[in-house]
């Protein structure tokens, strides 16, 4: 059995070699969205890729520090094969590795039934069920993260990027000395992931790439591609950009904000109703009280590491409470002024450590959910936020985000019960990894006056 859609290789194979490709680097995200994959060579590519490259299923549940975490069909099943398949439309050349093009691949398992843990195929599943009602969900990504450079004086071996306070907004060398910033925006634009901006973020040494809007497959391709391309890059300089979500305690966190909108089959947003006082329409507010009502399992999805509630909190730019408002960055859904074609949400919950495909498939089953069961949103946030007398705090720790996606059935059965096990048991071992390992404030706390 091949998943492999052979009419659309040689057309591809002309065109890589035309463009002087000679590696072909098919990849796909991981559970926390790591690109893995493997380098194939060109004159190879036909003949390996048409049955299928194969890796080892485990590798989806890999650890940071190399563990291998048991889900069904891993571990305990004797560390099984699955099969990755290009997707072709997906080739790219990679402007700053001459010869390499990437290439995005679907994972199968070698039944032929898709490998119900991959998060593309997850997002996918999402996507269909949109198409059914006859629509097609349209995500911007925008994603914030930190450079840093080595440093022989800090105890982490890094320091902060082009140090300086009061760099938001701005563009240049003040707060990007050695044109770090500048040359990865010109890098990412020539990779074809329709990257559009750069700026300096609110925080010394972070910084942020903005990505135009796309369908939602082709928007999570592109962010993941993104969040790669941006570390690479960084390593080409020995720098280290990090999506971690809050690498510091004295500079604010990096987020995920998610833009979202719905077209119909002609395209039309059906976000908008110009009769409606907000300008949104009730499919908008249904989404809205469907991203509301599941937040806290959302959140195990898109704040999922032990770092990401730390992120949190009265003051921050990030959200701390379960509420929306009309232009409303303290809210965690901001609705932004534009109506028309560019009406749409911006769910500011994610941080950048959100594996993209998942970030965003969690996103539509909430709102799908608020749609299929008329959720109506709460009254919506007025003024500055963060008043906990109004609204419910998000969770604060993984664990009560890991319970609330553990009970939130109808969320969990829309990403897929067998991925919903694999994530869970997955960052359930790395709760517990965490629980039990001391921590450099328990030794600056306790050790001289205990
Ligand atoms: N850094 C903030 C966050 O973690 C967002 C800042 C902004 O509004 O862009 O969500
Ligand atoms: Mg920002």
């Amino acid at each position: 059995m091949t998943h492999f859609d052979t009419s659309g290789l040689q057309p591809a194979q002309d065109r890589l070699a035309e463009d002087g490709i000679d590696v072909v680097r098919l990849g796909y995200a991981d559970l926390i969205g790591v690109d893995r994959g493997r380098d194939v060579l060109v004159n190879r590519f036909a003949r390996t890729v048409s049955s299928g490259v194969a890796f080892c299923r485990s590798v989806f549940g890999t650890t940071p520090r190399g563990g291998v975490v048991d889900f069904d069909g891993g571990l305990s099943d004797g560390l099984p094969d699955v099969q990755a398949f290009p997707d072709v439309t997906t080739l790219l050349p990679v402007p700053w590795e001459p010869g390499v093009a990437h290439c995005i691949a679907d994972v199968f398992n070698p039944d032929g039934t898709p490998a119900q843990e991959s998060p593309r195929y997850v997002l996918r599943q999402l996507v269909e069920q949109f198409a059914e009602l006859g629509l097609v969900p349209i995500v911007g990504p925008e994603l914030e993260f930190y450079i840093l450079e080595e440093s022989a004086e800090s105890a982490s071996g890094w320091k902060r990027y082009g140090e300086g306070t009061g760099n938001v907004y701005t563009a240049g060398r003040k707060g990007d000395p050695e044109n770090v910033l500048l040359d990865a925006l010109r890098e990412l634009g020539r990779y074809g992931i329709e990257v559009i901006s750069a700026n300096h973020e609110f925080s010394s040494g972070q910084f942020e790439i903005n990505l135009w809007h796309g369908d939602a497959l082709d928007a999570a391709d592109r962010a993941h591609r993104f969040k790669d391309g941006v570390k690479e890059l960084a390593r080409r300089r020995g720098h280290l950009a990090t999506f971690m979500p809050k690498p510091f305690n004295d500079e604010g966190g990096s987020g995920f904000h998610l833009h979202f909108s719905i077209v119909d089959a002609d395209g039309a947003n059906v976000f908008e109703d110009p009769t409606a006082e907000d300008g949104l329409s009730e499919l908008a507010r249904h989404a809205i009280g469907g991203l509301i009502a599941h937040a806290p399992a959302v959140a195990a999805l898109n704040n999922p590491t032990v770092n990401s509630y730390k992120r949190f909190g009265p003051d921050t730019l990030a959200p701390w409470l379960i509420d929306w408002g009309l232009d409303n960055r303290s809210a965690m859904v901001r609705i932004p002024p534009e109506r028309g074609s560019g009406t749409r949400l911006e769910m500011r919950l994610g941080d950048a450590s959100a594996n993209a495909y998942l970030a965003i498939a969690s996103m539509l089953a909430a709102a799908l959910l608020g749609i299929r069961n008329k959720i109506e949103p709460p009254e919506a946030l007025v003024g500055y936020g963060y008043d906990p007398e109004k609204s419910e705090k998000l969770p604060q720790d993984l664990t009560e985000a890991l319970d609330a996606l553990e009970q939130d059935k109808e969320l969990g059965d829309l990403l897929g019960e067998p991925f919903t096990k694999a994530f869970l048991a997955y960052k359930r071992d790395e709760v517990e990894r965490f629980r039990t390992w001391i921590t450099d404030w328990e030794f600056h706390e306790y050790t001289s006056h205990i």
